[in-house]
C-alpha cells in the first residue's frame, strides 16, 4: 500500500476508535510526515513496561522523525473536538504503566525508526545536544571521542534522557553534582497544546522547571542540552561492610558532606546497599564480587545479621599517578569505621563502571530472570528518621529473602533546584532507599508478586503510621488525593503549570494524576 494510503487508513481507524471529529484530509495534512503505526507488535510493546504489572493498549504508536512530528500529533489531539491522550515512551522502564496511553497514541521516543537528530557535542562549551529519546549509553558513546562525559548518572544506562529527566535521574554522583535535572542547560519541549518551546533557567523558566521531574505532565522533551566534564579514564571501585547501621550511615553522611572539597579530598560516587540474605550472589549488582567473596561475606555476617555495604569510587585520569590515587583513597578510608577485614577493591575503565548494570542484565536475561514482574519501591527518607526506617523495615518487615538489591545512599538537598517539579523530604540530607525486587514463580512463596506487593504496602503503612516523612521517588499513586498529598505545598504550583501547559490533560495519563478533560468520550482510562 502507498504510504499516504496506509496513513489515511490508520487515521480513519483512529477516528473510528476515539471519535475524532476533524476531517480526514485535515488529519492527512497534519500527519503526512509522521509514522503512525497500528502494527500489533508495536501496540503490544507500547502496552507493556519493565514493571510487567500493568498492561494498557494504545490505539497507535508514533515513531517520530523530528520535533515537528511530535508537535503535529499533540496539536491534533489538542484541537480535536473529542480528543485523545498522548504519552511519550522512553525505553519503557517504568514500573506501573506510567508511559502507557489508554486508547490514545504512544510516542515511541527511544529507538525511533525515523532516526531523529544525532547527538551534537560542543567541545568548547562542554555540552551535548541530544534527542529526548536518546539512551544514556548512546549519549556517553557520543561524548567519549571528545574526552568528555556527562557528570551525573543513573546506575543503568539503557534509560532515555527524556524519561530520567522527567523523574530526576540519580546515582552515586548526585551528592556532588546533583541529580541529572541539575545538569541540563536547555531543553526543547512540545507542550500539551502542541507548541514547540525552547526553555532554560533564563528562557521560559516556568516550563523549564515544570518539565524537570515533571513526570511527563507538561510537555514532551525532544532535545536536551546536557552539561559535560572531562571524562575520567579509570575508576577505583571499593566496597566495605558494616554490621552497625549507625556507623554505616554516619560514614555515608560524612562522605557526602565533603562535596565542596577539591576532588582529591572526596570520593566521586557514594552509594550503599543492604545485605539481608544469602542471595547477594544472584542479584544484578553483584558482578563486583568474585565467587570467593560471598563465602568471606557470610563469615563476616556471623549468623545471618543484616549487613550494610558502602560503595564508593575514585575516578582518575591518564595523567594521575596510581600511587597518588592510592594515597587519596587510603586517607579517606582511614576516616571510616567499617569492619576492618571487609575491604573489596577493583579497578576498571570508567565506561565499564558506568555500564556495570548492563553486564548483570545480560546474565539475568540469559537465565530468563529479566523479563519478570518488578514490584519496585523507591523512597526518599529524611536523615533524622533513617534509623527508625532501618529498625522497622530492614530489620523488621523484610524477611530474610529480598529477591533483589536494596540500595541506600544519602544526598544533599542543596544540589536540587527547588523550582523543579520534583518533591523531596524537607531535611537538608535525605536518603534514597530503593527496593529493586523481582517477583519469581519458582515455588518460593516469599518471592511471589503478591507477597512482595504486600510487603511494599506494609512499608508504606509503617512510614505513614510512624510519620517518617518519606516522599516516593518514581512515584506511583492512583487517586488525585494521594497525588495532592505527595506534592504537598507544591501542589498549587503543579496544578497551575498543568492548566497552563496541558490544559486538556492530554499528556502522560499513565501517571494517573489528571483525568483527560474529554474522559466521557473515551472507552476507558
Ligand atoms: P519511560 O518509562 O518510558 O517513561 C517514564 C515517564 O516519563 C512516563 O510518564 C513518560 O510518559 C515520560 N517520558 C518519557 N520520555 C519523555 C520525554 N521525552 N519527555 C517527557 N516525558 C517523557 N532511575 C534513577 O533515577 N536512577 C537509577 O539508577 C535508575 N536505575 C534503573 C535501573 C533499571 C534496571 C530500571 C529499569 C530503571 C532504573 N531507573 C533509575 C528508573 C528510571 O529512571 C525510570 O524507569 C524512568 O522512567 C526512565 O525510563 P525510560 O526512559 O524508559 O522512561
Amino acid at each position: 500500500m502507498a504510504p499516504n494510503l496506509l496513513l489515511l487508513t490508520a487515521i480513519c481507524r483512529l477516528i473510528a476508535i476515539v471519535g475524532l471529529t476533524l476531517h480526514p484530509t485535515d488529519l492527512l495534512l497534519a500527519g503526512t510526515e509522521t509514522q503512525l503505526s497500528f502494527n500489533r507488535t508495536d501496540i503490544q510493546s507500547a502496552s507493556l513496561d519493565f514493571g510487567r504489572m500493568t498492561i494498557t493498549e494504545p490505539t497507535a504508536v508514533l515513531h517520530p522523525s523530528s520535533t515537528g512530528d511530535v508537535a503535529k500529533i499533540i496539536k491534533l489531539a489538542y484541537d480535536s473536538a473529542d480528543g485523545f491522550v498522548v504519552s511519550a515512551r522512553g525505553h519503557g522502564h517504568s514500573i506501573n504503566g506510567q508511559s502507557q496511553a489508554a486508547n490514545g497514541v504512544v510516542v515511541q521516543m527511544s529507538g525511533s525508526r525515523g532516526k531523529p537528530v544525532a547527538p551534537e557535542v560542543s567541545e568548547k562549551l562542554m555540552y551535548v545536544d541530544v534527542w529526548g529519546g536518546e539512551l544514556w549509553i548512546d549519549v556517553l558513546k557520543s561524548t567519549l571521542p571528545y574526552g568528555l562525559a556527562p557528570k551525573s548518572w543513573t546506575d543503568y544506562l539503557y534509560l532515555s534522557v527524556g524519561g530520567t529527566l522527567s523523574n530526576a535521574g540519580i546515582s552515586g554522583q548526585a551528592f556532588n553534582h546533583g541529580p541529572q535535572i541539575s545538569n541540563v542547560h536547555e531543553v526543547d519541549v512540545v507542550t500539551g497544546k502542541g507548541d514547540v518551546v525552547t526553555c532554560a533557567e533564563d528562557k521560559n523558566p516556568e516550563l523549564f522547571h515544570a518539565v524537570m521531574g515533571g513526570l511527563g505532565q507538561f510537555g514532551i522533551i525532544t532535545r536536551a542540552r546536557i552539561a559535560l566534564e572531562p571524562s575520567p579514564r579509570r575508576v577505583r571501585w571499593i566496597r566495605v561492610l558494616y554490621s552497625n547501621f549507625s556507623e554505616f550511615t554516619h560514614d555515608q553522611e560524612y562522605l557526602i558532606s565533603l562535596h565542596g572539597q577539591p576532588s582529591s579530598k572526596k570520593f566521586d560516587y557514594v552509594e550503599g546497599f543492604v545485605i539481608v540474605d544469602e542471595g547477594l550472589i544472584n542479584n544484578w549488582r553483584s558482578s563486583f564480587f568474585s565467587p570467593s567473596n560471598p563465602v568471606k561475606i557470610s563469615a563476616i555476617a556471623d549468623g545471618g545479621n543484616v549487613l550494610y555495604c558502602l560503595e564508593i569510587t575514585k575516578n582518575y585520569y591518564n595523567h594521575s599517578d596510581p600511587e597518588s590515587v592510592n594515597q587519596e583513597v587510603d586517607a579517606l578510608l582511614k576516616k571510616l569505621n567499617y569492619i576492618p577485614a571487609s575491604v573489596f577493591t577493583t579497578d576498571l575503565p570508567y565506561v565499564d563502571f558506568l555500564n556495570r548494570v548492563h553486564k548483570a542484565e545480560m546474565k539475568l536475561r540469559s537465565k530468563g530472570l529479566w523479563d519478570v514482574p518488578h514490584p519496585w519501591l523507591n523512597l526518599f527518607v529524611p536523615k533524622s528518621r533513617i534509623n527508625d526506617f532501618d529498625e522497622g523495615v530492614f530489620k523488621g518487615i523484610l524477611g530474610n529473602k529480598t529477591s533483589g538489591p536494596i540500595l541506600i545512599y544519602p544526598m544533599n538537598k542543596n544540589k536540587w533546584d527547588k523550582e523543579t517539579s520534583v518533591v523531596t523530604p524537607t531535611e537538608e540530607v535525605f536518603y534514597l532507599v530503593a527496593l529493586l525486587r523481582s517477583a519469581l514463580q519458582n515455588g518460593d512463596e516469599a518471592l511471589t508478586i503478591e507477597r512482595l506487593n504486600n510487603e511494599n504496602r506494609q512499608i508504606l503503612k509503617f512510614c505513614e503510621d510512624e510519620k517518617i516523612g518519606i516522599k516516593q521517588y518514581l512515584p506511583h499513586y492512583t487517586t488525585q488525593e494521594e497525588w495532592m498529598n505527595h506534592y504537598g505545598e507544591k501542589w498549587p504550583q503543579f496544578y497551575k503549570r498543568k492548566m497552563e501547559f496541558d490544559p486538556r490533560h492530554i499528556l502522560a495519563t499513565g501517571q494517573r494524576i489528571f483525568e483527560p478533560s474529554f474522559i466521557s468520550s473515551m472507552k476507558s482510562w
